[in-house]
């Protein structure tokens, strides 16, 4: 059957002389993996398509096993995330994590749309490492972790001075901090960001101004989780961590948001 997807391309391997593998997150049929022959020729017409990163429509044939990418049109080429390294490092971070979480052929639009926001939002050249926590912090319940942040994990309280929990997977109030001897103390600023990074749509975030100590600690927080409870670890993890460590990269932040409507957030008071 000839399909008609709307996808993104993940992963793309060579599969002898001249042919690609590529692995695409599509809206309509979740994470599928197909031939695209003759596409390692530069002057195929399968060779611009099946870049990685790219947002398209592909025409795929499906039958039982693997799917035959016939055409494809680039909706979105994604140059940025080509051309500028750090915006490279993060989309192959989150392509990898989007990869290794979503299962073949299970209908995910809504790892679709978060994938598709995030590397718009990367393409547009908005913070990486602010859009990576977005997808990280969304991406745990595909992993099978719902994180309790909407209140105290242990007496479900609302109020109070919070902390993260790893034992728990989520937020304990003072009241309940005996509960955990290893817990991790919050700044305001701190659980609300958090909050924003599960919950709101990267698109509904207008403002979002981080200072990278705040980036840091929050992904020390869900990087320890996928380490832990999931047992994830990145081969393109290594990379932003020796990206992270370079000083030429250590230059002004640009905005991780600006100029959309609604939810601000920034770690100002953090
Ligand atoms: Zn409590």
């Amino acid at each position: 059957m000839l399909n008609k997807w709307e996808g993104i391309v993940l992963r793309t391997g060579p599969y002898g002389e001249t042919n690609k593998v590529v692995t695409l997150l599509t809206r309509e049929a979740g994470k599928v993996t197909a031939m695209a022959r003759g596409a390692k020729k530069p002057a195929s017409r399968l060779a611009a398509v099946t870049q990685p990163f790219t947002h398209g429509l592909f025409m795929i044939y499906k039958g039982r096993g693997m799917g035959t990418l016939q055409s494809g049109d680039t909706l979105h080429q994604m140059r940025h995330l080509h051309q500028d390294i750090t915006a490279t490092a993060y989309a192959s971070y989150i392509a990898e994590l989007m990869d290794r979480l979503i299962e073949d052929n299970q209908p995910s639009p809504a790892q679709f749309e978060l994938l598709r926001q995030a590397f718009h939002a990367i393409d547009e050249e908005y913070d990486p490492e602010a859009i990576t926590l977005f997808v990280e912090w969304k991406m745990l319940p595909v992993a099978g972790i719902h994180p309790v942040l909407h209140q105290c994990a242990s007496c479900g309280a609302t109020e109070g001075e919070f902390a993260f929990s790893f034992q728990e997977i989520g937020f304990l109030c003072h009241r309940c901090f005996h509960v955990d001897p290893y817990l991790i103390r919050l700044s305001p600023s701190h659980l609300r960001l958090i909050r924003t990074f599960y919950t709101v749509p990267i698109e509904q975030v207008g403002k979002l101004t981080l200072k990278p100590a705040t980036k840091k600690f929050i992904r020390k927080i869900v990087r320890t989780i996928y380490d832990e409870q999931v047992g994830l670890r990145l081969k393109s993890a290594t990379f932003l961590d020796q990206l992270d460590r370079m000083p030429t990269f250590s230059r002004d932040e640009p905005p991780a948001m600006k100029g959309r409507n609604e939810e601000t957030a920034s770690d100002d008071d953090a």
